[in-house]
């Protein structure tokens, strides 16, 4: 039975990483009709964010990559927040404690720091581990007298893990192969402090256990922690899962990591929803830059993986099929931006006419009365050139309302000494015409363009700047007949006026 989770902590926005990582979990929980579980790691209350809980929920939701399990949703390993959990993690910590594996240390913060300090005026780092344990103030370097008094009298205090010494230990990783660990280079890291809340190391072993996960996807700034959570396995007693690290996600230039503050520097979204406005271009989100939640998606998924072929769109239910995790790279995955846009393009013209029209419309109070179909004939017009509904006004706004001004430039090019008389004819021309259809369109004015041997762009030209204000858009005959007979004889006649 596969069973993932994704464990984030609720200290800001979810990172576009962080949605990596949900979105690798919850491919693979499909692909092996697996359950994907949330589970909110939120004992650490200092760095606590109210609200970050549901952005993660509804980014996730967003997405399309909803959890199976987690906080208010089948609670059957509940609950789903660690702070929620709090009092089944002491007795977890107590047994470590009684076996022999852990042990209380009393040392005060100062006391630390002066080592650290020390160490490092010296060139060298401070390990707390089995070199010096017994110089420090712990349960190992006290009496059995000495630590009940403390305990006693309420001194601060921590658990922490004792790391041996001399020992290799041999990691697995379903990515990096097998890994070899000295255990003389291993701290002895804290797993409960006396505030009565463990670590992320003990709560986040002891919950996998429990929650019966039996495999860890996770990202690759988790690597570092595997041999501790090795051996707290071990020391339990309990089988450990399978363990994924996923592949740093690179800044575009491919050098260092990409961290929350590059999208503000570099100019677009790291974050899959717009967090708090007030932070400005730092919280801008895919959603709300017009991002379609399937490019998203579809990018993500490149982002350390690739399915050996040469498809690039995928939908939700192929990346499901085509996804595992033997096609993950070690390599960092370079982010980029153009990319991401090139998806939006792309799914942007497997939209239906239609639903694009609905958006647009909403987006536009100028399109409040106006045919929801009309719309759509023009979104099937433009939408080829478009990444984003937003394009949408600037490449056809002339559909709905007359050019208010002429593009300088287009103007220059285009209107010519004889423009004037040519246009008057073409104003006569389109006028006599009865059945206003491209076709007939096309052809008499075309025709009369060849019968008197005038140059094409003598009369197009100055036709479309009537029509556009510039010198771009669909065929000319396509925007006479989408905005009318009417229409186009007004603008016509603006244009010589
Ligand atoms: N709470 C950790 C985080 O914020 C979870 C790491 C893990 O998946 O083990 O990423």
């Amino acid at each position: 039975q596969v069973r993932v989770r994704f464990a984030p902590s609720p200290t800001g926005p979810l990172h576009i990483g962080g949605v990596r990582t949900a979105l690798f979990n919850y491919l693979f929980a499909k692909k092996h009709n697996g359950t994907f579980v949330l589970r909110i790691e939120d004992t650490d209350q200092n760095r606590y964010i109210e609200g970050a809980e549901d952005y993660i929920i509804e980014a996730l939701n967003w997405c399309n990559i909803p959890f199976d399990e987690g906080p208010g949703k089948n609670e059957k390993f509940g609950p789903y927040r660690q702070s929620e959990r709090k009092a089944l993690y002491k007795e977890y910590a107590d047994q470590l404690v009684a076996s022999g594996n852990a042990y209380y240390a009393f040392d005060t913060s100062e006391e630390l720091n002066y080592h650290r300090t020390d160490h490092e005026s010296k060139g060298k780092t401070f390990i707390y581990n089995w070199h010096n344990r017994l110089k420090l103030s712990n349960s190992l370097s006290l009496t059995e007298a000495e630590v009940k008094a403390k305990l006693d009298a309420g001194d601060d205090y921590v658990i922490r893990f004792k790391s041996p010494q001399d020992q290799t230990l041999h990691l697995k990783d379903i990515i990096r192969g097998d890994i070899k660990i000295d255990t003389n280079i291993l701290d002895d890291k804290v797993l409960f402090k006396s505030d009565g809340m463990p670590t992320y190391h003990l709560a986040n072993i002891v919950d996998d256990h429990l929650m019966e996960i039996s495999h860890v996807i996770r990202g690759e700034e988790w690597l570092p922690s595997l041999a501790l959570h090795y051996q707290l396995y071990t020391a339990f007693g309990w089988e450990a899962p399978q363990f994924a690290h996923l592949p740093l996600i690179l800044k575009p230039t491919g050098k260092g990591k990409l961290s929350k503050r590059d999208g503000d520097k570099l100019g677009f979204p790291v974050f899959p929803l717009e967090w708090n406005p007030e932070f400005g271009d730092i919280a801008k989100g895919y959603k709300e830059e017009g991002y379609f939640a399937e490019a998203v998606v579809n990018f993500l998924a490149f982002l350390g993986w690739n399915p050996g072929t040469e498809q690039e769109m995928f939908t939700l239910e192929e990346l499901i099929a085509a996804f595992d995790l033997d096609r993950v790279n070690k390599a960092g995955a370079r982010f980029d931006p153009d990319k991401i846009k090139w998806f939006n393009h792309h799914y942007m013209q497997e939209q239906s006419n239609e639903d694009l029209a609905e958006a647009f419309q909403k987006n536009h109070e100028q399109l409040a009365t106006i045919d929801v179909n009309y719309i759509a004939l023009v979104v099937g017009l433009v939408k080829e050139r478009a990444t984003f509904v937003n394009d949408f006004w600037n490449l056809s706004s002339y559909f709905f309302v007359a050019p208010e001004s002429y593009d300088e430039k287009a103007s220059k090019k285009a209107f010519k000494d004889d423009t004037k008389t040519i246009m008057t004819d073409v104003l006569g021309i389109v006028s006599n015409i009865t059945d206003f259809e491209v076709e007939t369109l096309q052809k008499d004015v075309k025709g009369w363009i060849t019968s008197n041997e005038i140059g094409f762009g003598k009369v197009m030209m100055p036709l479309r700047l009537a029509l556009v204000g510039a010198l771009q858009g669909p065929d000319v005959f396509d925007i006479m007949f989408m905005i009318g007979k009417n229409e186009s004889i007004k603008r016509i006649k603006k244009l010589i006026d």
